[in-house]
């Protein structure tokens, strides 16, 4: 089978031919119907993973049961499933509340997940350690559904933490509207009344915003002018939640200067920035999240609200061997919504 590999830091990923795997005892073999192409892919690409690899990248991924090791239970045949992305040891206290995000275990466990370390979606056939890390789709077309597993479920994660603060008078700024915060604008309309401002550097991305119903976009080129433009909108309350999904410097210090007391800002961007503090910055009462993708229980939570078409992620599906022309798309940010490669 193809497979697009991760084989070092600083160079580009190989599409080879491998065997088939074959489930081990406890494994499920999984089908890949389709494998979404997450930023975090070109962080790994460019700075590895520490020691690991190589490995078939792809960590947001579904598609259909096609054998079960010995032993492994619960499902059948053809089955529908999304594949949970953070693997954790499974048994800790954290990864028995099913947040295997956050096992107890993680720094010992030589892998983050298939596609981080492990081998994951980007190849027809996927290797899932244990049926627990497989969550039923139901009627939602695998292909199309991939990006629920992190695209969605992050934001997802991120915002369900933050709802406390997403009050009706509240304002939440979401800031990057890519694969996941095209996902957050949806996630936020769904389940809260907040009102909603979009930032981006790409207008066609604030324009989609725009077509997802967000009512106030901001161009954060010239952070300084978006802090006056967002100040002007929300006064001087300030920003209640803001939502990083870039995690850069321009924009940690955006959103330290926007909320407002009593606020929440979650980091989810990894992009390489510091977070200040001094006194008043960010401002009394403003809490700080840095929160890592979600659940299994969260992910059928996200599974739930696309069934409901309460979101729906747009996606732009590409076959395996463009793989090296959509990492490139996506670097320079020629993505809308979500990249699918289709095995
Ligand atoms: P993406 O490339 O699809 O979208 C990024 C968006 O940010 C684009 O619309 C781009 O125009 C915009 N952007 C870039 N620089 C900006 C700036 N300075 N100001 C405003 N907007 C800017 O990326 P993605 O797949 O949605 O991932 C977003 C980030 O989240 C990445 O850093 C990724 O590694 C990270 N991530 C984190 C987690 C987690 O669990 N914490 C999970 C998945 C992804
Ligand atoms: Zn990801
Ligand atoms: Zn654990």
């Amino acid at each position: 089978m193809k497979a697009v590999r991760y084989i070092g830091a600083g160079r580009p990923p190989e599409i080879v031919d491998l065997p088939r795997p074959a489930p081990g005892p406890g494994q499920v073999l999984v089908r890949i119907a389709g494998a979404g192409v997450c930023h975090s892919d070109l962080h790994v690409l460019d700075h590895g993973l520490g020691p690991l690899g190589p490995f078939t990248l792809g960590h947001e991924n579904a598609g259909w049961i096609e054998a079960l090791g010995a032993g492994a239970a619960g499902w059948k045949e053809g089955d529908a499933v999304a594949v949970y992305g953070p693997w954790g040891c499974g048994a800790c206290r954290t990864c028995q509340a099913s947040a295997e995000n956050y096992c107890e275990h993680h720094a010992s466990i030589p892998m983050m997940g298939g596609g981080l370390g492990s081998d994951g979606g980007m190849a027809e056939y996927m290797i899932v350690p244990s049926p627990r890390l497989l969550v039923p789709l139901g009627r939602l077309d695998p292909a199309k559904a991939a990006p629920l597993s992190d695209a969605a479920l992050t934001p997802y994660h991120a915002i369900k933490a933050a709802l406390p603060w997403l009050t009706p008078d509240a304002t939440v700024v979401v800031i990057g509207i890519g694969g996941l915060g095209h996902m957050a604008v949806q996630i936020l309309r769904a389940l809260s009344s907040s009102r909603i401002i979009a930032g981006d550097i790409d207008g066609a991305k604030l324009a989609h915003a725009r077509a997802l119903g967000v009512a106030h976009t901001i161009d954060t080129r010239d952070p300084e002018r978006a802090a006056e433009e967002i100040r002007a909108l929300v006064g001087e309350r300030g920003v209640t939640v803001a939502l990083d999904f870039v995690g850069a410097q321009p924009t940690l210090d955006l959103c330290s200067s926007i909320v407002g007391r009593a606020s929440r800002i979650a980091i989810v961007g990894l992009g390489g920035g510091t977070l200040h503090y001094a006194q008043g910055s960010p401002p009394f009462g403003c809490e700080v999240s840095m929160p890592y993708w979600g659940s299994r229980t969260e992910l059928m939570e996200v599974i739930a609200l696309a069934g409901q078409g309460l979101i729906h992620v747009e996606t732009e599906v590409f076959p395996l061997e463009d793989a090296l022309d959509v990492y490139q798309r996506l670097r320079e940010g020629r993505i809308k919504g979500r990249a699918v490669l289709r095995p």
